[in-house]
């Protein structure tokens, strides 16, 4: 331990102690209301691992700000108590802080589900979802100025009794009422709470004075504020306003929570964003209030939490993403164990599931959001007393993983990978621009296998069939992982695109091969890049081509470049980028077929074509599964030679990463189990049906 001593300092929080410096600021999760045993069990695991402090998702206080479809927390009304009540038995379980995030959504909830209006500061179009949605709000009046503290106030005391310890007043992301309030781009009323800034600041005043009126003797109340909207004089600024909304509440919360706006500047990937990145824009928020003060930053790294916390930028270190990847952060810091911590790559496959009201995953921790539906433990995976040899095939993200969790569950595990170098597409595409941390998936997973007795690694080993079964293996796991189509076949094509055999086509893996060999193959020229992926890879290879001198051309089927991008946050940076490179953007185009000096392109809606000239084409289209060991190995399984034979990751399905990792980590924890097919692999919450004849029934399991 000793320098890191600091972060293990217990800190009060108004009535409240938190028992260390690590505290897991709010964070959306896809279980919410819907799935409360789920979020409870995952709560749980964090605050065994040492988080001191942990807190819920934002949680809707009334139907008027109803999230749906968005899978949030919910306290409506007493009803939604006990649900709550499983978090925070979970959090006090070991001696931890349960935080509740209370949320009146205003103009960013449609109320799709509850049909109610809609309100905010003025009337105009709702921002929630894709921001597009065709209805707008009611201006508050004052009568429903009077509602939403009535609101908040009944939610503070439901959550006093739910358990929680820290109280939230929301004002952060834009996506909360008192925010809105705050901000003269919504907020033009012309009573008591629009107009100068003490005017505007009103409400969040009168929601903070409510809050610790109520409740302040039993709970903290913390105030979560957007200090930068990162949208110059438009916004607040934490030079401009900001610094004056401080001084007018420095000393009413119990604790302040202080981070940048919106969600997508907040968890910037580790792509556009360092760790610490909010630093420059939260600093000055300790020197306006004698009360504790948490930021957040991805941080990963020990020493730069020290750091923050040393020189007074924060007093707790908040943690939404590190926490996720490493539920047991904390404690393996406090062990003296920090090379085992599984660092957060800033991906924000954890941030895509919200939108699409999933539970939450991640791609270096497998078992988040299987917590309780599969009964998975970061930390600990069931020990075999009989010890089996497994040989597994492919070194990528599936097959170390796939050697990892059985070496940690006693079986001897040989691994052989045909490269010289361990990672597969994951060492190849940390080398694409902004993408380095992505390296961290292969690093954490060489540490802990470097710290198993019972796992060999043998790179540089091609592999036969014959290789495999002269070598005596009974279990294979083949991991051999996939390569991107050199015919551009892809969602958009649907068949070979004609002419891809021509000179100057290329395929991801080509340009991938140039970038591991550090040299760069390719003449200057005309490149057209054709994505028919839709997530990082047809975006990141035009950023590159545009930055070594290219004259680019992005051509896609979607109506956005990298359209998936959304879900993680980065499509608006991902275009803005591109176009700040000077790439040329067609959108809703497919590739008709490739001529010698001309790609000829047709859209998706009318089937127009047109000509984009070209030196190189870069086809980014479907990837092929490598599934030929595997195959010539189904024979022995059938005969008898093997004991068992499991095809993952990539091999199996192309997918993310995190598909590939969990793909890994489920034939670990199948490994040796007979799994029936025919039963559903994981518990399902169900709810209490209502009877035919009044009262209500289980809906069983
Ligand atoms: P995944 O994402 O499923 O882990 P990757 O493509 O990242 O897939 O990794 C697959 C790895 O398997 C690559 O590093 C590749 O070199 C390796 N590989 C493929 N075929 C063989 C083989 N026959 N013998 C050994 N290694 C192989
Ligand atoms: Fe970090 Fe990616 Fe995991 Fe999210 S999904 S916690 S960004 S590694």
């Amino acid at each position: 331990m000793g320098d890191h001593d600091i972060l293990f300092e217990p800190v009060r929080i108004g009535p409240k102690v938190a028992p260390n410096r690590f505290y897991q600021v709010p964070h959306c999760n896809g279980l919410g209301h819907l799935r409360p045993a789920a979020l409870a069990a995952m709560r749980g695991i964090k605050a065994e691992g040492g988080w001191g402090v942990v807190c819920t998702e934002e949680v809707e206080i009334h139907p008027t700000s109803d999230l749906s479809p968005y899978v949030e927390g919910r306290l409506w009304d007493d009803a939604d108590v006990p649900g709550l009540r499983l978090m925070t038995d979970a959090v006090h379980a070991h001696g931890s802080l349960a935080g509740i995030e209370l949320t009146h959504a205003g103009l960013d909830s449609a109320n799709d589900y509850s049909r109610l209006t809609p309100i905010g500061p003025r009337s105009e179009g709702v921002l929630v979802g894709g921001g597009f949605e065709p209805r707008q709000t009611r201006a508050m009046t004052k009568r429903d100025i009077a509602d939403v503290r009535r609101w908040h106030r009944n939610a503070a005391i439901r959550a006093r009794d739910a358990g929680f310890d820290i109280v939230y007043c929301y004002a952060a992301h834009g996506l909360t009422l008192p925010m809105q309030m705050l901000s003269r781009r919504h907020n033009d009323r012309t009573d008591e709470y629009g107009g100068s800034l003490v005017n505007r600041v009103r409400f969040l005043r009168e929601l903070i004075e409510d809050t610790k009126d109520a409740i302040g003797d039993d709970c903290a109340v913390a105030v979560r504020l957007a200090v930068d909207e990162l949208l110059g004089p438009e916004g607040i600024t934490h030079d401009g306003e900001a610094p004056e909304i401080l001084a007018m509440l420095a000393e009413l919360p119990d604790l302040w929570d202080v981070n940048v706006s919106g969600w997508s500047n907040d968890s910037a990937t580790s792509r556009f964003a360092p760790e610490g990145h909010q630093e420059p824009y939260i600093a000055f928020v300790k020197s306006m209030t004698t009360k504790p003060v948490v930021g957040v930053g991805r941080y990963t790294s020990p020493d730069s939490m020290v750091s923050a916390v040393r020189r007074g930028v924060m007093d707790l270190v908040g943690a939404a993403r590190p926490s996720i990847a490493d539920p047991h952060l904390p404690n393996k810091i406090r062990e003296g164990r920090t090379e085992e911590i599984r660092e957060c790559i800033g991906c924000n496959i954890c941030v895509a599931t919200d939108p699409k009201s999933l539970p939450i995953r991640c791609t270096q921790n497998p078992t988040m959001g299987e917590e309780w539906r599969r009964g998975w433990h970061p930390e600990r995976i069931e020990v075999r007393r009989t010890s089996a040899e497994v040989m597994v095939v492919g070194g990528g993200p599936a097959g170390l993983e796939a050697a990892r969790a059985p070496g940690a569950r006693g079986h001897r595990v040989q691994l052989l990978e045909a490269r010289s170098r361990l990672g597969g597409r994951v060492d190849r595409e940390a080398l694409l621009p902004g993408l380095a941390a992505w390296r961290r998936v292969v690093d954490w997973r060489l540490g802990e296998i470097g710290r198993l007795a019972g796992v060999e690694l043998y790179p540089a080993s091609p592999t036969t069939a014959a290789d495999v079964l002269d070598a005596g293996a009974r279990h294979v796991v083949v991991a051999t992982g996939a390569v991107w189509r050199r015919d551009g076949r892809g969602r958009s094509t649907g068949a070979a695109v004609p002419g891809h055999e021509r000179t100057g086509v290329l395929t991801p893996d080509d340009v991938l091969d140039d970038l591991v060999a550090g040299t760069w193959s390719l003449p200057v020229g005309r490149v057209v890049v054709v994505d028919d992926d839709h997530y990082v890879m047809g975006g990141l290879l035009a950023e590159l081509m545009a930055r070594n001198g290219h004259e680019v051309t992005l051509v896609t089927a979607a109506p956005l470049v990298s359209f998936w991008t959304q879900y993680t946050l980065e499509q608006e940076r991902i275009e803005t980028r591109l176009r700040s490179l000077g790439v040329r953007v067609v959108v809703r185009e497919t590739v008709a077929r490739i001529e010698d000096d001309r790609v000829v392109t047709q859209s998706v809606l009318d089937g127009r074509e047109r000509s984009i000239p070209r030196d190189q084409v870069v086809l980014v289209g479907d990837r092929e599964p490598e599934t030929s060991l595997h195959d010539a190995l189904s024979p022995a399984l059938a005969d008898g030679r093997l004991g068992s034979l499991r095809l993952v990751g990539d091999a199996d399905a192309p997918g993310l990463i995190a598909h590939a990792v969990f793909a890994g980590h489920l034939a670990a924890r199948e490994f040796g189990e007979e799994v029936d097919p025919d039963v559903v692999p994981f518990r399902r919450e169900r709810f209490t049906l209502p009877s035919p004849r009044g009262g209500a029934r289980s809906g069983g399991r």
